[in-house]
């Protein structure tokens, strides 16, 4: 079987990790959120982590050469010997041009909503510190008990990112910075509506990746 690599685009709060996960479970492919593995570096305390931790809690991103880095070491790990899906990578042309050297994508989905939106849905994001499981003060999934982890009953957190101040520095820099990326993947974006029920966005992008899965079945 041939590798398949699908890259998810969005701003901040469209849902890309969300979406990541269900693809990764429908396609069995890993699901590689560089956002996840600065946090567990953080976690961790390693030299990385205390490197980009005042980075990523004021909003900015971290340098591209160490967000490569990174990404790099990962999908060198034999789970990607059959693609990956990737969360958050790449976020600037600089980046995308490191990735190109060594890889090509299939697809690029693009998942788009507004920054009202985008405001709305990350200050009511919560996650559970114990299981790392994430929740929503005012969509969906909402915690049954008044922000508490159903699972673990422990209290929610929000990220420290996730303040408004945060937000709108993370929403600014999508625009400036990321959003450029759309026409630089042109012969592969796909755009989706990302207002819509987490079902109808994975719906949509799944009808995407099939039809691409059916292209690169009939190519073999
Ligand atoms: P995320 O969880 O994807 O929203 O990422 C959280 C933070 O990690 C971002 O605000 C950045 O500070 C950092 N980060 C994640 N991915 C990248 C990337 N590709 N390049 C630079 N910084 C990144």
């Amino acid at each position: 079987m041939s590798k398949l690599i699908i890259c998810l685009l969005g701003p901040q709060g469209s849902g890309k990790g969300t979406q990541a996960k269900i693809l990764s479970q429908k396609l069995n492919l890993p699901h590689i959120s560089v956002g996840d593995l600065f946090r567990l570096a953080i976690e961790s305390n390693t030299e990385l982590g205390r490197q980009v931790g005042p980075i990523i809690n004021s909003g900015k991103l971290v340098p591209d050469e160490i967000a490569f880095n990174l990404l790099k070491e990962r999908v060198a790990n034999l789970d990607c010997s059959g693609g990956f899906i990737l969360d958050g990578y790449p976020r600037t042309i600089k980046q995308a041009e490191l990735l190109d050297q060594s890889v090509k994508l299939d697809k690029v989905v693009v998942i788009e909503i507004s920054d009202a939106e985008a405001v709305k849905r990350l200050t009511s994001r919560r996650h559970c510190p114990r299981c790392g499981a994430i929740y929503n003060l005012y969509t969906l999934p909402k915690p049954h008990e008044d922000e508490l982890c159903d699972k673990c009953k422990v209290k929610l957190v929000q990220r420290v990112d996730d303040t408004e101040t945060a937000v709108r520095e993370r929403l600014q820099q999508y625009h400036a910075i990321t959003e450029p990326l759309i026409k630089h993947y042109q012969g592969q974006a796909v755009k989706i509506n990302g207002e819509q029920t987490i079902e109808q966005v994975a719906a949509d992008i799944a009808k995407s990746v099939g039809r691409l899965q059916l292209n690169q079945m009939l190519d073999n």
